[in-house]
C-alpha cells in the first residue's frame, strides 16, 4: 500500500512540473512579440505614446471627450461623446497597425510596434 502511495505522488509532482513547465512557454510567448506602444493622436497632434506591458493600466482622459483605456497589452476607447460611437465600437486593439478613431473628435488611438526584429536582421 504505501508503495503505491509513492508512486501515485511521483505523479502528481510530475504533473505539477509538466503544468509549471507549460504556463512558463505560454507566458514567455508574447515577450516574442516586441514592443509595443499605444500611440493617442488628437487634432493632427500626438499627445501621448505609452509603451504597452503586461503590467500597463493606465487610463488617459481627453478632457472628457474620449477616455482611452491601456491594460495590458490592449487599448482601447472605452467611451466617447461622439454621437456615431463608431470609436468605441472598434472594441479592444491588440496588434500593431490597429487603429480606432473618432472622425468627430478628431481623436485616433493606434497601436504602432518597434520594427527592432527588422533591423536586426538588416544588420
Ligand atoms: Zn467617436
Amino acid at each position: 500500500m504505501r508503495s503505491k502511495m509513492k508512486a501515485g505522488d511521483l505523479v502528481i509532482i510530475a504533473a505539477v512540473l509538466l503544468l509549471a513547465a507549460v504556463i512558463a512557454a505560454v507566458l514567455a510567448v508574447p515577450q516574442r512579440g516586441g514592443r509595443l506602444y499605444a500611440e493617442v493622436w488628437q487634432q493632427e497632434t500626438l499627445v501621448e505614446r505609452v509603451e504597452l506591458t503586461a503590467g500597463t493600466d493606465r487610463v488617459i482622459d481627453l478632457e472628457g471627450h474620449n477616455v482611452i483605456v491601456l491594460e495590458g497589452r490592449t487599448a482601447r476607447i472605452a467611451r466617447a461623446d461622439c454621437k456615431d460611437q463608431v470609436c468605441v465600437r472598434t472594441g479592444t486593439l491588440t496588434r500593431a497597425g490597429q487603429v480606432a478613431v473618432c472622425l468627430p473628435n478628431r481623436v485616433v488611438l493606434k497601436l504602432v510596434g518597434d520594427d527592432s526584429g527588422i533591423d536586426a536582421v538588416a544588420v
